[in-house]
């Protein structure tokens, strides 16, 4: 009877992880909305990375027919070049990632990346080229050094370590309970917004993506932390010469990009350097003074909150 009993467990046991594991892999679906039925055309071949340039031709996109979210639009992301995507809440900017992931499929005009059209090369291996973080990160029930290493799943303790450090989540690990031994996720203990986003960082910093998403990724940390942060991944991403994609409604964040696409409506209504769009005068520079002048009343406020 003892025997048989552990065999038993021990099964018992695997069979438990293992519907963990793909409840786990569910929830990671449904948050980041993959469709999982998109499939390789019979001849597609692995994505050719080169620069990493990338390219919509005259998209046509809506989730529903009578909806049309995207209209006819075209646009460059230079390879290697930092870029920020602007513009109004709902008008499409977290669509265009989906596009790229391949999420969904356009209706019409084509998505390029180093002149290949994403449908014509293997899903899989467009989607291993590309990291995003998303709005909200969804984290396993599991180790934070596991939720980490989830983006590259035979990284050393030392590059889990050195990629929280970059992430400037590594001493708020060291004060958890457990350190990165401590359990997170919905079963796990609970963290903040922005140690969260810290997280989600981490890991793509992990994973080393050739082309890299970052879909408000800092919107739940302070200025502080934030820009500190945004200074470790700018000086990363430099020196590797990704390609990376910010949406951003804080105009802060991403004023130093080389190229910053304003978005309205489905279509580019602009695009230039902060300094070309400040001088047109346009949408962006619209944003950018009221952005600025909302930026130092909170920061008069805080001073003066300070001297009481
Ligand atoms: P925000 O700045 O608020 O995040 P966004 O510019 O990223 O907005 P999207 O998330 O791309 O906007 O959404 C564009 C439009 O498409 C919105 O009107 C939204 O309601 C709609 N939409 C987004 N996802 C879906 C979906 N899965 N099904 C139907 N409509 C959707």
């Amino acid at each position: 009877v003892f025997q048989l009993s552990v065999p038993l467990n021990f099964l018992g046991s695997v069979y438990r992880e293992l519907r963990q594991s793909l409840l786990d892999m569910e929830t990671l679906f449904n948050l980041q909305k993959v469709n999982v039925t998109i499939k390789d055309e019979p001849n597609a071949k692995p994505l050719a990375l080169k620069t990493g340039e990338i390219k919509f031709q005259n998209v046509d996109f809506g989730y529903h027919p009578e909806r049309p979210i995207l209209r006819d639009l075209t646009l460059t992301i230079p390879g290697g070049k930092k870029v920020a995507i602007v513009g109004p809440s709902g008008c499409g900017k977290s669509t265009l990632l989906r596009l790229l992931f391949r999420s969904y499929d356009v209706e019409n005009g084509r998505i390029l990346i180093d002149d290949q059209d994403i449908r014509s090369v293997q899903v899989d291996s467009l989607r291993r080229s590309i990291g995003v973080v998303p709005q909200d990160t969804p984290l396993f029930n599991d180790t934070v050094e596991h939720n980490i290493r989830y983006g590259k799943i035979d990284a050393t303790s030392e590059q889990v370590v050195a990629a929280a450090q970059r992430a400037r989540i590594h001493d708020t690990i060291a004060r958890f309970p457990e350190g990165y031994e401590t359990k997170v996720g919905e079963r796990g203990m609970m963290i903040s917004g922005g140690e969260k986003q810290r997280l989600a960082m981490s890991r793509i910093l992990l994973k080393d993506p050739p082309l890299l998403f970052f879909d408000e990724a800092t919107s739940a940390l302070d200025t502080h932390t934030e820009q500190a942060l945004m200074n470790n991944i700018n000086s990363i991403l430099r020196e590797k010469g990704r390609t990376s994609v910010f949406v951003a409604h804080r105009l802060r964040t991403i004023f130093d990009s080389d190229l910053i696409i304003v978005l309205k409506e489905g279509r580019v209504a602009e695009q230039g350097t902060h300094r070309e769009l400040i001088d047109r005068d346009g949408v962006y520079a619209e944003l950018w003074s009221a952005q600025e002048t909302l930026f130092n009343d909170e920061g008069e406020k805080t001073e003066a909150s300070k001297e009481q």
